[in-house]
């Protein structure tokens, strides 16, 4: 069942180890130690529960986030993937977050925050007289204090630095990541609001304010901001964007307070001192075959969503929180972030190209059908259990009780889709032959998609000579013996146009009550004019946020680099 990958990832990061580093339990005790873990607070059928959990793992058919894999039934085992502390300006917040941030970077976790309540560079400082280093410079503190916490030496802990665009630092911020090999330990992004589209849009003027004194300190034409953003993630891949007023119009408890920031990877918008846990379906495991042709088990689907979201809600209960504060925040709200892997794999698996309307559509049906089973799921509980602590203050009261404050995420699952051997999330294949440096012996090897090479075989069009191209560039677009459905069913990220990138993260996010991460991959020849066509539609389409990467531009983000290292 497992793939060789899927062992080697486990041996090296998963699977618990004693001090000299010998291996102490199996994938199958790994999946038994998290099952267990999860279900002792039961109250009733605890055996069958743990069952149930262990086999939706063992089959690969859902697993959590990593945290959760690592940590359940280890004493204070820290099982979430996602966070978001406040900084507030002044050095002691600064420090207290930093100091928390690498608690939770040791317990396995990533953590967003927004630096705009920073005074800018240069403002004065009454305490020493002096002047401020403005929020860039804690950035990059913070950057270099998580280069030195190794999660338990399995991976170094990832961020996410969040600026509003009418901060006045915020030209430094966007060309924060430019020189190769800084703040690699982040992801940034520049919090947008409406406001700021529609001044982009009728080329007005926009006051950049002193976050202190709350004074304008410079008024510049908000389109001078938005080229510099584009430009920047044209060379660069970043800043990335979030769009806050979208963000918040779907805050689920807006009596807390307004949602500034992501978590790194940007799927889980979050209050500060909230955590969520998130984890995925593989979408390969629910394909049933009817009259011969491969469809999509809608009903296997069903069940595994109920178990999933019963899962991630007994994760909420058996976690141990590194903070008194994240404790209070989490088990009030609830948030939990159930999404998919395997996406590009289903669709081939169908027959129906990433590049179609089908495809978009078909995802829109998914993910629509995921969100009404998981409250379906979320209710049911309500009724067992109670609903969240503050859902009388939330957006979901008074319709029926839920558990809940979210449902759904659509993670990257850099690593877990690696263990489940699918692709990453919704996204496209990457490539159809890539190179992996093995994780133990650091040996590098070709390695082809084990669904393409089937499917080429069950075509007759497998044979050393398709091997040998597809091994040279990755892609079947330049082979002209391949037919030209199977070309268009096999196109790889780049190769798919951004229009399409886009439509799948529209559908996605249609139906997902937090965020979709997703990277608009693009060819090294997109034009400037289409990263600005790229970043506006993504606000048109309520879009929580985007990323892209233009091939070539810098090496991956922290993400892919983290499954890899
Ligand atoms: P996984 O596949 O390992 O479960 P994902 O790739 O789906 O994780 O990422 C989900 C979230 O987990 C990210 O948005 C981030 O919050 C957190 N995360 C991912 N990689 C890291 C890392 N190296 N360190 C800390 N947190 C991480």
């Amino acid at each position: 069942m497992l793939t060789e990958n899927s062992i080697q990832i486990l041996k090296a990061r998963y699977l618990l180890k004693r001090e000299d580093g010998k291996i102490l339990e199996t994938p199958r005790e790994l999946f038994q130690r998290v099952a267990q873990h999860v279900t002792i607070i039961e109250t009733k059928n605890q055996s069958q529960w743990a069952d149930t959990f262990f086999n939706a793992m063992a089959n690969l058919e859902f697993l959590p986030n990593s945290p959760t894999l690592m940590n359940a039934g280890l004493e204070n085992g820290q099982l979430s993937a996602c966070f978001v502390l406040p900084v507030e300006d002044g050095l002691s917040s600064i420090f207290e977050t930093l100091k928390n941030a690498a608690l939770i970077h040791q317990s396995g976790g990533g953590t967003g925050y927004n630096f705009s309540k920073l005074r800018p560079k240069g403002d004065q400082v009454s305490a020493s007289g002096g002047v401020s280093s403005g929020p860039i410079a804690f950035l990059k503190l913070y950057d270099s204090a998580t280069e030195h916490v190794k999660q338990g030496g399995r991976r170094r802990g990832a961020n996410m630095g969040i600026l509003n665009v009418d901060h006045p630092d915020i030209r430094e911020f966007i060309y924060a990541k430019s020189k190769e090999g800084s703040l690699e330990n982040f992801n940034i992004s520049v919090g947008i609001t409406d406001d700021f589209m529609q001044a982009v849009k009728d080329n007005a003027d926009w006051n950049l304010v002193n976050p202190r004194t709350k004074k304008v300190q410079k008024t510049i034409r908000a389109v001078q901001l938005w080229d510099a953003i584009v430009k920047s993630a044209w060379h660069t891949g970043d800043p990335g964007i979030i769009f806050l007023d979208t963000i918040n119009r779907d805050n689920p408890t807006p009596g807390q307070g307004r949602i500034e920031s992501t978590n790194p990877c940007g799927e889980v918008p979050l209050l500060d001192y909230e955590s969520c846990n998130l984890g995925s379906l593989n979408l390969m495991k629910v394909l049933k075959k009817e009259d011969g042709k491969p469809i999509v088990d809608w009903a296997k689907l069903e069940s595994l969503i109920s178990v999933a979201i019963r899962f991630l809600d007994n994760v909420i209960s058996t976690n141990h929180y590194v903070l008194p504060q994240i404790k209070k925040r989490s088990t009030n709200n609830r948030k939990i972030g159930l999404g998919v892997m395997g996406w590009a794999e289903l669709l081939i698996s169908l027959g129906i190209p990433y590049d179609s309307d089908d495809a978009v559509r078909l995802g829109e049906q998914l993910m629509e059908f995921i969100k009404v089973k998981s409250y379906e799921a979320s209710r049911a509980l309500a009724k067992e259990r109670g609903t969240f602590a503050s859902w009388e203050q939330s957006i979901h009261y008074p319709h029926a009780p839920i558990r809940n404050a979210t449902c759904n995420s659509i993670a990257p699952t850099g690593t877990i889709s690696v263990i489940a051997g699918t692709s990453y999330s919704i996204e496209p294949l990457y490539a159809l032959a890539f190179k992996r440096v093995g994780i133990l012996e650091n040996k590098t090897q070709m390695e082809l998609n084990s669904i393409f090479v089937s499917e080429m075989k069950l075509l007759g069009l497998w044979n050393e000579k398709t091997k040998a191209k597809v091994l040279e560039t990755g892609s079947v677009q330049h082979i002209k013996y391949i037919p030209v459905d199977v070309k268009r069913l096999f196109k790889t990220s780049m190769e798919i146009p951004w229009k399409y990138h886009l439509l799948h993260q529209k559908a996605f996010q249609k139906h997902t009550d937090n965020a979709v991460s997703k990277t608009i991959n693009l060819p090294k020849t997109v034009s400037l004019k289409d990263v600005s066509k790229i970043y506006k539609m993504a606000w048109e389409y309520g879009l929580k946020g985007i990323t892209i990467y233009r091939d070539g531009s810098k090496e991956r983000q922290v993400l892919q680099k983290c499954s890899f290292e």
